[in-house]
């Protein structure tokens, strides 16, 4: 199984469960509102009520413009090219349109519940939609004069109308890293914050001026007290829980010894081989981030081809 595995921890994560998207995002459109009008009457549009989907247990629901009422803002989420089919997000937090489109407690889905059972379409869109509606929700206002902004590019910016600045939706790139050392065992550490036995890999946000790999140096030393190299970019995908995106490295230390919890944001630091951690599930000990993340998927790629059916008393 070490052999698979060292080839495998070459290649790349593919798949990620936000990372999937299959629509183009069609952005000379976005600036021809009488084209992203005629596009509305014909569009699948998804509703989100409180930041909630309106879903199944297992795909997200569509509605038509004639469908909705009303106050709500519309963002343009694109189009698919083979269908020729374009998308919606419709952000309302009036509760007569739930009334209205028959919409029950139950109906309402966050990402985080259901990303993970999503097709590649859905999931994509629904990625996209959540980070503009945490977008919109949290830049009403211009940053330079306060003035109230306007929607334009079909949601894709906001405009200031006193001093025409433009405003761009923000995604904050966090790293997040493997850290194994020489004899292949994984360093994982634990937030006091996160459920019970749950332990995950290390992660920070991209501080001003510095690379995706200073940030992994930086990040590893200051949680877990290791110096790590080779570092080596594993894959990325959209965390709009509100706004990030989530870069994977894995990386080597040659000094296992010396690793050491932080004790304030890493309570405690666990090593483990393969057959440990295949054991510590088992006996309940360890409980492995979700499928939606891009933590549990690092593990996995570390672990190995039997890591879905020997990891997976974790029933998330
Ligand atoms: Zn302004």
């Amino acid at each position: 199984m070490a052999m698979v595995n060292e080839s495998g921890n070459r290649g790349r994560l593919s798949s990620l469960v936000l990372a999937r998207s299959t629509v183009d995002r069609s952005s000379l459109i976005r600036a021809d509102n009488a084209k992203l009008d005629e596009l509305w009457n014909s569009a699948h549009i998804l509703v989100m009520i409180n930041e909630l989907f309106v879903s199944s247990e297992t795909h997200l629901r569509f509605f038509s413009a004639a469908d909705l009422c009303g106050e709500g803002e519309r963002y343009f989420l694109g189009i698919h090219q083979e269908s020729g089919q374009s998308y919606f997000v419709w952000n309302s937090r009036d509760t007569s349109l739930q009334d209205a489109l028959k919409v029950t407690e139950d109906d309402l889905k966050g990402l985080r519940q259901i990303g993970a059972v999503l097709s590649d379409l859905h999931a994509g869109l629904a990625a996209h939609a959540l980070a503009l509606l945490h977008w919109h929700a949290t830049h009403p206002r211009c940053s330079r004069c306060g003035e109230q902004t306007i929607i334009e590019l079909g949601g894709a910016m906001r405009v200031c109308p006193a001093d025409q600045s433009q405003h761009h939706p923000r995604t904050d790139p966090a790293i997040i890293v493997l850290v194994k050392d020489e004899d292949d065992r994984l360093l994982l550490g634990r937030q006091s914050i996160w459920p019970e036995k749950r332990f995950s890999n290390f992660a920070g946000f991209v501080e001003p001026g510095e690379s995706f790999e200073q940030c992994v140096v930086r990040e590893v030393a200051e949680e877990c007290g290791v110096l790590v190299h080779s570092v080596h970019y594993l894959g990325s995908q959209p965390w709009p829980f509100p706004a990030s995106i989530m870069i994977a490295f894995e990386s080597v230390t040659s000094d296992p010894s010396t690793a050491l919890a932080d004790g304030e944001e890493i309570t405690e630091i666990r090593w483990y081989s393969r057959e440990e951690m295949k054991k510590a599930v088992e006996d309940g000990e360890l409980s492995l981030p979700p499928r939606i993340s891009v933590s549990r998927r690092m593990i996995e790629h570390w672990y190995g081809p039997n890591a879905q059916t020997e990891l997976s008393r974790d029933g998330e």
